[in-house]
Parts: C-alpha cells; structure tokens; sequence
C-alpha cells in the first residue's frame, strides 16, 4: 500500500482527466478540514448521503414494513397516491421500443424532466442514483490504496451506448437494457436479494477499483449520459467566484467525478467566467467541501461575478 503525499502548489497539468487517474493527491481535503473544520468540509457529502439514503429508504419501507409512501422504483414510482414520477431515459425507451407510455407515466415523465432541466441535469447522479454509493466508495479506496493509472474509454463511450440502448429498444421492440441497467438492478437487488444484482453492481465496484477509475459514471453509464444533455441547460450550477484565491493544491480535481468540466471555470480555460456549466457536472458539491481556501460555492447560470 503507497500513499502518495499531497501535491501542494503544484500547477495543475494539461490533461486533468491524467491527473485524477494517477492520484496526484492522496488525501484530498485535508487542509480544507483544517480550516473549516469536519462537518463543513463534508457538508454537501453528507447531505448527500441523507438524500440518496432517504429516497432508497422511501421506496424500501413499503415492502420491508407495508408503509407505502412510495411505490414502484427509481424508474417509475407513485408517492402517496397521488404523485407520479417516471425516469424520462424510461420514456425514451419505451417510444424508441414503440410502446406509447400510458398517460400517468407520460406526466410522471413530464415532472422529472421538468425538474432536471430547470434545476440540475445531473444532480440526479449525485443526490439520487443509488450507484454513485458504490463508484464513490470505489474511487475513495482507489486513493487510500494509492492505486494509480488505469485503463478508461473515452468518455463519449457513454454517448454511443446511449445511442445503442435506444437502437437495442428499437430493435427488440423490449426494455432490453433495463435488465442490465446497474441503477434499477440495485434497487431490485434492495427489495428481492441480490442475486445477478450483486455480480452487476460489485462488476462495477471492481471495474472502478482497479481497471478504470471513475470508469462507469464517467465513461459507460448511458443514464448519466442521458442527465448530462439534459443538465446542458440547468438552471443551478457551481462557480468558481473566487477562483483567485485559488493555491493549486489539487484537491477539488481529486475529488471530482468529472474532474474535465473543472478547468474552464477555474483557470479560464476557454471562457472568462467562473461558472461550470459542463452538462457532465453532477453538482454533487464535493468540490465545495474540499477547497480549504472556498474558492467555490453553488450558483447559478445567471451569477457571472467573482469575488
Ligand atoms: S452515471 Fe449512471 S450509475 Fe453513475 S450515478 Fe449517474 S446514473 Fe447512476
Ligand atoms: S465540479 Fe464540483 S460539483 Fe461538479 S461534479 Fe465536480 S466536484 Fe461535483
């Protein structure tokens, strides 16, 4: 086991992507703790984990104790009765398939996409998929073992299996990659024991762990694909306003499961505003925490000021 020490004042290097991979920084945010103590330094993390916990918790006290306060799953679900939210990537499918949704998942479908398009794309990576528990506790032990490299797609792999996802529906005529897809195999693994479930969601630990880092969410995952164009225009986004304070420590590159969409808004890279408003950002506000010198905060699309 190597831990490699902290990078301090280092200039980040051309490919961040690279840098990331090769665990430049072992223990990211460690100064920021220093400085903001634990529980700020972990704030979005933690809340996080309340919100992806608290929704999986929704749908399991159901079957586990009869108190339905939601039913269905993460791809198409009615809260109290009343309320139906369905995954639009679903929808996608489903015309692709050739079977038009009935109406309640049409406007459960409606609301979901609403909510994402205004807010945040991708957020529902970050706050919502159950799966990023598991490629976080992946990437975070690939650091404490001070695994380095590894062999990643491009990440526009993610683009064409999206494309092929939709192509299999139409093809089939079926909801052929449901059975595969690692975020509703998670959940049926939750509810009926994880059978296949298991060897698809610890397939994706594994592949995280030790041949490519952030591999699965940055790289293959068409459903994060399918967030990231819809986040192209969200509304809620995270700017680096004071990014002159910046000390190049790495740390908000380490932490970042897409650490590419940092670069332009942090060093100005192609644009002279400190927004980050790459579709590929979760906005999971890891990055936020880790800074120790607060160089980020969450904003949004119309906030263009430093400070
Ligand atoms: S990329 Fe896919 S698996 Fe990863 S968090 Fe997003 S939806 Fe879940
Ligand atoms: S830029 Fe920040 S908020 Fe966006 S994905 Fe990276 S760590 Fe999360």
């Amino acid at each position: 086991m190597s831990a490699h020490p902290p990078t301090r004042g280092a200039v980040p290097p051309t490919s961040v992507r690279g840098a990331a991979m090769r665990g430049v920084v072992a223990r990211p945010g460690a100064e920021a703790i220093e400085a903001k103590g634990w529980w700020i330094a972990h704030k979005w993390l933690l809340l996080r984990r309340v919100s992806q916990l608290g929704i999986l918790a929704l749908f399991m006290v159901g079957p586990w104790f009869g108190w339905w306060v939601v039913k269905g799953n993460l791809a198409s679900s009615l809260t109290l009765g009343v309320l139906p939210l369905t995954d639009p990537f679903l929808i996608a499918q489903q015309a692709a398939a050739g079977h038009w949704p009935y109406r309640e998942a049409l406007v459960g479908g409606g609301i979901v996409l609403a909510f994402y398009l205004l807010l945040g794309g991708r957020m529902f990576c970050a706050w919502v998929c159950p799966v990023n528990l598991v490629t976080d506790a992946a990437a975070w032990l690939r650091r404490r073992l001070g695994l380095k490299g590894g062999k990643v797609p491009s990440a526009n792999t993610r683009y064409w299996l999206l494309g092929f996802v939709l192509v299999l529906a139409a093809m089939t005529g079926s909801l052929a990659w449901e059975w595969v897809n690692p975020v509703s195999m998670f959940h049926r693994g939750l509810i009926f024991g994880f059978g296949l479930s298991w060897g698809i969601v610890g397939g994706i630990f594994f592949y995280d762990l030790l041949i490519a880092p952030r591999g699965w969410c940055g790289h293959l995952c068409p459903q994060g694909a399918f967030y990231g164009l819809i986040g192209k225009s969200a509304m809620l986004r995270v700017s680096a306003n004071r990014r002159s304070t910046c000390n190049d420590c790495m740390d908000c590159f380490a932490v970042c499961p897409e650490p590419q969409v940092i670069r332009p808004a942090l060093k100005g890279v192609g644009q002279d505003h400190p927004l980050i408003l790459d579709g590929d950002c979760t906005t999971c506000g890891r990055c936020i925490d880790v800074c120790g010198k607060d160089v980020f905060r969450i904003s949004t699309r119309f906030d263009r000021s430093e400070s």
